[in-house]
């Protein structure tokens, strides 16, 4: 009897617990999307990092070890896009940085949009909208399924990175103004920034950066895992007059707010910004989720001009772990323990600086495009008849001025297989074809899927070119860049902590898209309109 009883209030309680649960939701997703971190940095530096950055999501979070991007080109929109749409450029749109839109017949930036103004300078940095972005984002779905009672709010250095996380719906997306040092937007989001903003502005923070200048966190001869300090794989942001640390930057108080970006402070700055919407957006301060889409740019252009082996990426990284510790601090007080989730990823890695390589006896390599295509240019001419039949090579393909073929008695078929044959011969490329072909032609199915995922028809090129391995589209013998399908570019950090998320790791392979479909599941909301990703399930408790 008393076993009776005892089931029949078992049944009660769970049903009734069942029945009245609310859907159970962190008060705030916190996105952070590292520009340029390859998955190797969480382990490259792992000693080195404090126990309350990198290594508290590690270690008390869930990392997926092997997460690739699926698609090429691996450049800054189409990471940041792909995250938050768990979509492909292929769907979203989003090909490029920068393309050619043939549709209109005009080159295109990734958030250009002419329809609307800067918010918060002169300048014209702030004539931009998600506009070009063709699905919506896991912040659209969430301010859906909330019926815009949600905040979601984006924060970076780059433009990019900023709307296209923060989605159409955003409440607001700030960027940085490189010629005025102040945060802005745009007049899709609002027609004045609020009163917050301009006195985080009026702070400018940039000029008492530059009075501390960039020196490293430890003594210099402890960067025992990078290059000399002093080396020849390197750029020189700062001026030819400045090389190696301590970097002076007291000149350019004042003057040039662009420095600043090149040096781990940005990551300071978008931190403190970060932090002002949090508090003054009210995120996470009721139990309706809130989402804050931070992109941490500065290790982008760092790596740029010093590369992976360089003490200025390792420092950066140094800081950014302290940088990191200091906002999940900040998350405990302000939002609570146990109350938000965080995801840390980054929109593409980068390749070793192919003369550092080069010297170390591995294959690598730069390529400079211009001086082929103006050749090209003049050959297809004599060949064909008709002048500037190629506009440009971007995103690592040939677009071709197809205008001129309306009317013409040029064979296009004909022209594409004269560039394939004419690039096939120029060393460094492994594989040129025209993306008609990308079917049939014998090619490597990794490649093959991700030429195909970021193949847009009115976006992209005709004809596809592939480097060999560590060979990089450049103009000098200093730094590097990130673009294509090989796993510096494409294999990146996925930590998930907090708010539902379990503890542990898998190096089960997992993709970019598959974050915006994790994050849905976990929500238990729909996912974005164009999201091809499956849900991580290991990771969600
Ligand atoms: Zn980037
Ligand atoms: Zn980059």
């Amino acid at each position: 009897m008393q076993n009776f009883l005892t089931i029949i209030l078992a049944i009660l309680f769970f049903s009734t617990s069942f029945s009245q649960a609310p859907v159970q939701r962190p008060k705030l997703i916190v996105g952070i999307v590292v520009d340029q971190m390859r998955w190797d940095y969480l382990y490259r530096f792992y000693e080195r990092y404090g126990d309350k950055g990198f290594k508290r999501l590690l270690n008390d979070g869930f990392s997926c070890e092997n997460t690739f991007i699926p698609y090429a080109p691996t450049v800054t929109a189409c990471g940041h896009a792909s995250i938050y749409t768990g979509s492909v450029p292929a769907i979203n749109g989003i090909t490029g940085n920068n393309w050619f839109d043939y549709e209109n017949y005009k080159p295109m930036y990734c958030t250009q949009d002419d329809s609307v103004q800067t918010v918060g300078s002169t300048t014209n940095a702030g004539a931009q909208s998600p506009k070009n972005l063709l699905t919506t984002t896991i912040g659209d779905e969430l301010m859906l399924a909330t019926n815009f009672k949600s905040k979601v709010v984006g924060v970076a250095i780059k433009d990019r990175g900023s709307i296209l996380p923060a989605g159409h719906s955003a409440t607001a997306a700030y960027w940085y103004d490189s010629k005025t040092g102040d945060f802005i937007t745009s007049t899709f989001y609002m027609n004045a920034l609020p009163t917050w903003v301009n006195d985080f502005n009026a702070k400018k923070y940039p000029d008492t950066y530059y009075k501390e200048g960039w020196k490293t966190l430890y003594p210099l001869n402890s960067y025992v895992h990078s290059t000399a300090d002093i080396n020849t794989f390197e750029n020189k942001p700062f001026g030819q007059d400045k090389v190696g640390f301590p970097y002076d930057l007291s000149k350019f108080a004042g003057n040039n707010y662009s420095a600043v970006t090149s040096t781990p402070y940005g990551n300071t700055l978008t931190s403190e910004m970060a932090k002002a919407a949090l508090v003054n957006e009210q995120l996470g301060a009721d139990d309706i989720t809130d989402m804050l889409a931070i992109s941490f740019s500065s290790p982008d252009y760092v790596g740029h001009a010093f590369g992976p082996n360089s003490v200025e990426a390792e420092d950066i990284f140094l800081r950014l772990d302290k940088e990191i510790a200091d906002l999940l601090d900040f998350f405990d007080t302000k939002v609570g323990k146990g109350q938000y989730t965080v995801f840390l990823s980054a929109d593409h890695g980068a390749a070793h600086v192919p003369a550092f390589v080069k010297s170390k006896r591995m294959p690598g390599g730069v390529i400079d495009p211009t001086p082929a295509f103006q050749e090209l240019n003049q050959l297809l001419k004599k060949e064909f008849g008709k002048a500037d039949l190629v506009l440009d090579m971007i995103n690592y393909q040939v677009n071709l001025n197809t205008r001129l073929f309306d009317g013409s008695k040029i064979n296009i078929k004909a022209v594409k297989t004269y560039i394939v044959n004419y690039l096939s011969t120029m060393p460094g490329i492994d594989r040129v074809f025209d993306l008609d072909d990308v079917q049939t032609i014998p090619l490597n199915e990794t490649i093959r899927k991700m030429v195909n995922n970021g193949y847009s028809h009115n976006r992209s090129g005709q004809v596809q070119v592939i480097f060999k391995p560590q060979f990089i589209e450049g103009f000098g013998a200093g730094g590097t860049t990130h673009g294509l399908w090989n796993p510096y570019d494409a294999h990146i950090p996925l930590v998930w902590y907090g708010a539902g998320i379990k503890k542990g790791l898998t190096n089960r392979e997992t993709y970019m898209t598959d974050i915006a479909a994790t994050l849905a599941a976990m929500l238990k909301i729909q996912m974005p309109s164009g999201c091809i990703g499956t849900v991580i399930s290991e990771a969600i408790q």
